[in-house]
């Protein structure tokens, strides 16, 4: 054998993490009684367990204690006992314990470590690497947040006793995505891990003791689906934060509809790894291996799948195989391995089902031809090609080693076929044109895209989805705001509307007869059911008539808002304009809208004009915010920077009140178009006829067919076709509480963003029924990554 010989068959020989402190560990602790309550350890209420394994053997690993309800309660009491102090500490009393906290992990960083890869399967390359030097990094960046509160988040205070639930492809990660902000915000959690991977939370709940964290703040909880639903319907708890997949994350949007909880869902994904044909092939085959290799592929934002430009197709595939070909399969403890065995007999089972189905359904998959442990749950990674976009490898979720391939032709493609899915969670570009990728990131419906990279995170580089993936954002200032409750000037509570179908008695006059239609498509409409609603004056006489919309109405309307380019796609200075000049119009015509305003309402002229009056300042006031409620840029410890997009949310459905009908209307249509989004707006029910003149002052001030949508009638019936519409991305309701409740558990469908005032108004007229709070509801934060260097 030659020297060259001799280098090609070259092994790796084992490079075994030793795991006796781990194990040591494990035989220490008495894990019936792992529920950590109020500081203390205690065995579940009736004794019950459930036992955690190893997935490289299946060896039991644990029993651990299986919270009931009442551990549950146990758990909420304690919290809610400890809140008061712990919101009530300064800033820099929550930033000591947080720093506490990150160090005291880093003390123990190898324990962690191992007991992650043993209890999870993942490689200790990654957990050593990646997992706990990130969650570590979370608590030391949130302690800064906890200090930074009161300046960089006026008006806002923690929202209270928070329910955290979070899965087992990250459990030590996750934890610390959920933990660190909440404490940094004044809030006191309780966390409940995955059944799959409860030990290094265990771990974690004993650094919480040893770092000074005061009894009740942190309360971690073990068991399945039975013990996160008492958490998501607990009364005493003000917020749920979610991680994990989209099936459960609907249902908790629905248990918890009308609660008045504040909701993060961050759910699964599909994401798309996007290959042009000038991309330098070898880096971007090794963003491949840890874009769908790391962890298995069990990442909710794997790139799993594969879109290559046509004319590089096959040098790719060709590379891809024989990368795939090199991966090393084995002990999660041998720090040489690359692929560990999935979680559980369950996922593997899952994986196998799923890929057979993709090659019933015409995919090709190939795996590298090599030999498995003979114990574990071991899958081969695999390349799926000849995929259909149709095909189940290309549409579900897998969340195992498995990478579906298809092609596109040209970068319009590229984004078509990127967005083809429910989902919404990541994508990566990989361009050496960087004017390119920076053109197509903007257009991937994803929350995080990666330039020529994958899988980067950092605690100040929010991370969520759109769509499917859920919403709400971890980590960064945006991961902060969710923990925030922001002093809004609340109004009085709504009543359910209370329009008659009856005649109202005819007015006099000799006005000609007008007919108010719906605007749809920056048109004038009848509605499709040609039936009315008629509309009192304030002394009961008829004021005129208004369409009586549909769902059809609706989905015409949502169908105009959405192929409205015009208005998302117009500089932020131009939108500005357009905003400042409808305020000028209906300045122009304020004495008009101040006299309809008290002929329907009863208001005296006086305060009539002071609602025509603020109405145009709101619109001023947005038409200058169009421009500057901008993103951010940041610099992670990485080579790179994060660009933190706002981008509109899309098509928004807006229900306004009856009370302050102009203003609260214009107080909610105002953000959402100064931020680029396109409406569809359900006026009040009682006062239909100022938004009806409105289109009239909308006709002529530039504003493009179907930017703006009205559709005048029932707000009840017409927010459920609005919340059951996959085409609306976000809905803003301030109808009675039913009402919201209802609209909130029929948005499942897509998860649109809800923001709903649960039954109650706003005080419209105040300065602080405006600004950033609604500006922030009317964006997504899209984080851009763009690495930098040779
Ligand atoms: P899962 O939804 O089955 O379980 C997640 C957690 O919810 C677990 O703790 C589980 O016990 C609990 N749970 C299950 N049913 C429940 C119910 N009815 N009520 C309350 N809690 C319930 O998900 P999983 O299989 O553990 O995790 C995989 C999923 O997580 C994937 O879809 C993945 O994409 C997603 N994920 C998302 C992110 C993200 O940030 N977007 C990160 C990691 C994982």
């Amino acid at each position: 054998m030659n020297i060259l010989d001799r280098y090609h068959a070259m092994e790796y020989g084992p490079a075994p993490e030793a795991r006796n402190e781990a194990d040591a560990w494990l035989a220490a602790r008495d894990f019936g009684k792992a529920l950590f309550i109020d500081g203390g350890w205690k065995a579940a209420t009736g004794g019950k367990t459930f036992e955690t394994s190893e997935p490289s053997s299946g060896k039991l690993l644990a029993k651990v204690s299986d919270a009931s309800a009442a551990d549950i309660d146990a758990a909420v009491a304690a919290a809610t006992k400890a809140l008061p102090k712990w919101s009530a500490s300064t800033g820099y009393q929550r930033a000591k314990v947080l720093y506490a906290i990150g160090r005291a992990m880093q003390r123990h960083q190898r324990l962690f470590a191992v007991l992650e890869s043993i209890d999870n399967g993942k490689p200790i390359r990654e957990s050593r690497d990646i997992d706990v030097p990130l969650a570590i990094r979370h608590f030391i960046h949130h302690a800064g947040w906890a200090q930074a509160l009161d300046k960089d988040f006026p008006g806002h205070k923690g929202v209270g006793v928070v329910g955290q639930i979070i899965p087992w492809n990250f459990p030590l990660l996750m934890l610390a995505w959920k933990i660190a902000p909440a404490l940094a915000a004044g809030c006191t959690v309780v966390l409940k891990p995955a059944e799959f991977t409860p030990l290094t939370a265990i771990l974690f709940a004993e650094i919480c003791e040893r770092a000074g964290v005061p009894k009740g703040v942190v309360n971690i909880v073990h068991g399945g689906p039975e013990a996160g639903a008492a958490i998501v319907n607990h009364a005493g708890i003000q917020k749920i934060a979610f991680t994990g997949s989209s099936e459960v994350g609907k249902i908790i949007r629905k248990a918890t509809a009308g609660s008045g909880k504040k909701l993060s869902l961050e759910l699964g994904g599909k994401s798309a790894f996007i290959v042009f044909e000038d991309a330098d092939l070898d880096s971007a085959v090794e963003g491949l291996v840890d874009g769908i290799w790391f962890n298995q592929g069990q990442v909710c934002c794997a790139g799993s799948r594969l879109l290559v430009q046509e004319g590089i197709a096959d040098a790719l595939i060709a590379k891809v195989k024989t990368r795939m070909s090199r991966l090393r399969v084995g002990s999660p403890l041998d720090k040489n391995t690359d692929i560990g065995p999935l979680v559980d007999l369950t996922q593997l089972d899952r994986v196998k089902g799923l890929v057979a189905e993709g090659a019933k359904q015409g995919a090709v998959c190939w795996q590298p031809d090599a030999a498995l442990p003979s114990s574990g749950y071991y899958h081969l990674p695999t390349l799926a090609t000849g995929v259909s976009p149709a095909n189940i490898l290309a549409q579900e979720e897998v969340f195992g080693p498995v990478l579906a391939t298809m092609t596109f032709r040209n970068t319009e493609e590229a984004i078509e076929l990127a967005n083809n899915t429910r989902y919404g969670l990541a994508a990566s570009v990989w361009s050496e044109n960087i004017n390119l990728a920076l053109h197509v990131a903007p257009q991937l419906k994803a929350g995080v895209v990666w330039v020529n990279g994958t899988n980067m995170f950092d605690a100040a580089c929010g991370f969520g989805g759109y769509r499917e993936s859920g919403f709400g954002r971890e980590g960064g200032r945006e991961g902060m705001f969710e923990y925030l409750a922001a002093k809004l000037p609340l109004g009085p509570v709504i009543k359910p509307a209370t329009t008659s179908a009856q005649p109202v008695e005819q007015a006099d006059g000799t006005a000609i007869d007008r007919t108010a239609k719906l605007f749809i498509g920056g048109k004038q409409v009848r509605p499709d059911g040609n039936y009315s609603l008629a509309v009192a004056t304030a002394k009961g006489k008829l004021a005129g008539e208004v369409g009586l919309g549909n769902r059809k109405d609706i989905r015409d309307a949502v169908a105009a808002a959405r192929a409205c380019k015009a208005w998302p796609e117009a500089t932020a200075y131009n939108r500005s304009q357009v905003l400042y000049y409808l305020a000028e119009n209906l300045s122009g015509r304020a004495g008009e809208f101040a006299f309809r305003l008290t002929e329907l309402t009863g208001a005296t002229p006086k305060a009539a004009r002071e609602e025509v009056d603020q109405s145009i300042e709101r619109l001023f006031l947005y038409a200058g915010l169009a421009d500057k409620f901008e993103g951010r840029v940041h610099q992670p410890p990485a080579r790179a920077v994060t660009l933190a997009l706002h981008e509109p949310v899309g098509v928004v459905g807006i229900v306004a009140p009856d009370a302050s009908p102009l203003l609260g209307l214009i107080s909610l249509i105002a953000p959402a178009l100064a931020m680029g989004n396109t409406v569809v707006a359900v006026p009040s029910e009682r006062y239909p006829l100022l938004a009806t003149d409105l289109y009239q002052v909308i006709e002529y001030s530039d504003v493009p067919a179907g930017a703006i949508n009205i559709v005048t009638g029932r707000s009840a019936e017409l927010a459920g076709v609005l919340a059951k519409h996959d085409d609306v991305d976000g809905l803003w309701i301030f109808a009675d509480a039913d009402t919201c409740a209802k609209a909130e558990a029929e948005s499942i469908g897509n998860l649109k963003r809800v923001w709903s005032g649960n039954g109650r108004g706003l005080d419209w007229a105040s300065d602080e029924a405006a600004g950033d709070a609604f500006l922030r509801r009317a964006i997504e934060v899209k984080n851009v990554w763009v690495p930098y260097g040779d």
